[in-house]
């Protein structure tokens, strides 16, 4: 065990981009190319890794994401790494555009700590790998016929996570179970219903058996929300309207459970916050992941034996992820590494 800690931190900050196998859509947007961020903190003969996933929606891009890493990077040089809890508050107050630059600190600063203990985070928290969900394969809005082919090539994943937002939505859902008749099915619509349209979908959903309903209505209307949680015969879960640990509270009561990610809250260390704050509200936790490589995908799994749900499969979307990491078995069980912090390496 290394313990040393080096003289100065450097950070660094390079574009990382991804490729989709296939364009991959939501009720808001196309996307091809995933332009991520890959983030070094080298601490004397220690390197952590970290990644950014800059959302657009969120008037986030791969160049404000630099931008902001470097300038994090000088805050960072007066620090040492295990002084976690005061850099990411000094971060997320300087930086509360940029939470995803935010996690990627947040991530290598883990990483680190973990290589440093030669152990991985999984096992300094204490959790029991044996526990962790299995994760959901999403297939983007497509025409009917994409769709169909797209379910097809997804055979080796028996739960699938399905995009909605679309005229035609009951119509692919209904062609989904039919090809698909024994997976598990998972329904997001991005924030793309109505309230009414909601409530009046839900009743084919059910028909259908769909395990759960994602963020069917934009964010921002807890009461609409419970409207529609009161309304529906299966469970309703957020991911719009939970972003970081303070939208959770009001939550309570107002839907079935929470969609953690890590570059909406800032990293581990809020996710692990929204984690007990979701439960001590009776909320269920679902994992949820932006197209991302396996480094950020690892970081989130080792958090995965205390949710519920995973949704982790941003890795699995992209042809060219330059990292290894976490594994699914058979089942899509997310399987962790006994390598230390995160658990990735370059491939
Ligand atoms: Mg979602």
């Amino acid at each position: 065990m290394n313990l040393e800690i080096g003289i100065q931190m450097e950070v660094t900050a390079k574009p990382l981009n991804l490729t989709l196998r296939h364009a991959f859509a939501t009720s808001r947007s196309t996307q091809h190319i995933a332009e991520n961020v890959i983030v070094e903190i080298r601490d004397g003969d220690v390197v952590g890794l970290g990644e950014a996933a800059p959302i657009k929606y969120y008037n986030q891009t791969q160049a404000s994401c630099i931008r902001a890493l470097n300038k994090m990077a000088r805050r960072l040089e007066k620090r040492t790494p295990f002084e976690m809890e005061a850099i990411l508050a000094d971060l997320r107050a300087r930086f509360p555009g940029e939470p995803s630059a935010i996690a990627a600190v947040d991530i290598a600063l883990h990483d680190l700590m973990g290589k440093r203990l030669g152990r991985p985070l999984w096992q300094i928290w204490g959790l029991d790998v044996s526990g962790t969900p299995r994760t959901t394969f999403t297939i983007g809005i497509d025409s009917f016929e994409k769709v169909v082919a797209k379910v097809a090539e997804a055979e080796k994943y028996p739960l699938l996570k399905i995009k909605v937002g679309v005229k035609n939505d009951l119509e692919i859902l209904r062609e989904v179970r039919r090809l698909a008749p024994k997976k598990t099915l998972r329904v997001d619509a991005n924030c793309g219903w109505t309230v009414k349209e909601s409530i009046e979908k839900a009743k084919t959903l059910e028909k259908l058996g769909i395990e759960f309903l994602e963020q069917p209505i934009p964010a921002g209307n807890n009461a609409a929300l419970k409207k529609i949680k009161n309304a529906i015969g299966i469970p309703l879960m957020t991911d719009e309207s939970s972003l970081v640990p303070a939208d959770i509270p009001p939550l309570a009561g107002c839907v079935d459970g929470i969609n953690i990610k890590l570059v909406k809250c800032g990293g581990l260390r809020e996710g692990l916050k929204m984690v007990h704050i979701a439960r001590a509200c009776g909320l269920k936790i679902m994992l949820g992941c932006m197209i991302e490589s396996s480094v950020l995908i690892s970081a989130a799994a080792q958090l995965s034996p205390l949710a519920d749900y995973a949704d982790l499969d941003g890795n699995v979307l992209i042809s060219d992820d330059p990292f290894s990491g976490v594994t699914l078995d058979k089942s899509a069980k997310l399987i962790l590494n006994e390598r230390a912090g995160i658990g990735c390496v370059h491939r």
